[in-house]
């Protein structure tokens, strides 16, 4: 496997994305694509809340959406995905981590790959193989306890869940002892709306791949290295088959 994977990492791997409710994994099984593959992460969570941070005009167009746990609106989704897929580091591939999140915006998608994207690749490259569409699957409860147990350190980022991977003392950073914090929408009242968003509005993305026979479904209840390898099984899949 690692022979085929230096390879594939040579040649690329052509866009992938994650699908599954919030709390599946997504951003960690992302970063194992990142760190395996060397592809960017483009996590739409991330350029939101770095939006929020900075103060942006759409920043402050997000920001009381996502508290509420709710979607921001497809328009402006799609000005910040398309600048992010420009960028010359996707160009062998990308990982996308919470893009799309409606039908509509996998319909944007599947357009603005092929225009921009197969349209000016030439024929051998990888960032010319449609997406592979990868599904995490996850047992309602676990998602609650991995939603309300997460935490992260405000100083360097790192993550934790208090019930499955607790820092070694109560809500401190293993690292750098600050105190971990619970992201705004991970408090419960908030967890609700946005599970509740993911079911109306994010099942038609998997059912728009599903009736293409694009949609990969994986199982991922299972422990978080055993998820990682059905991933880079599929990927590695994908790329022999020529994409
Ligand atoms: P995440 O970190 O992926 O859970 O995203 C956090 C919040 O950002 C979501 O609850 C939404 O409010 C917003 N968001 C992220 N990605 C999208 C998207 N593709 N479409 C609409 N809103 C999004």
């Amino acid at each position: 496997m690692a022979k085929e994977s230096a390879n594939d990492t040579a040649r690329g791997i052509g866009p992938v994305i994650l699908l599954g409710p919030p709390g599946a994994g997504k951003g960690t099984q992302a970063k194992q694509i990142v760190d395996h593959y060397g592809v960017p992460q483009i996590s739409t969570g991330d350029l939101l809340r770095d939006h929020v941070a900075r103060g942006t005009e759409l920043g402050l167009e997000a920001k009381s959406i996502m508290a509420r746990g709710e979607l921001v609106p497809d328009e402006l989704m799609y000005g910040i995905v398309a600048t992010r897929l420009r960028e010359a580091d996707c160009q062998h591939g990308f990982v996308l981590d919470g893009f799309p999140r409606t039908a509509a915006q996998a319909g944007w998608l599947d357009a603005f790959l092929e225009k921009e994207v197969f349209e000016n690749g030439s024929e051998n490259n990888p960032e010319r193989c449609p997406p592979v569409v990868i599904q995490l699957l996850v047992d309602y409860t676990q998602l609650l306890l991995r939603l309300t147990g997460r935490r992260s350190c405000p100083t360097c980022g790192r993550l934790y869940n208090i019930h499955f991977q607790p820092p070694l003392v109560d809500e401190l950073c293993d690292v750098d002892g600050s105190k971990l914090v619970i992201r705004d929408d991970d408090r419960e009242e908030v967890i609700s709306e946005r599970l509740a968003a993911y079911e109306t509005q994010t099942k038609p993305v998997a059912d728009y791949y599903r009736v293409q026979r694009r949609l990969i479904a994986i199982n991922a209840d299972r422990p978080k290295e055993d998820v990682t390898a059905q991933i880079f099984g599929v990927i590695d899949r994908h790329c022999r088959a020529g994409c």
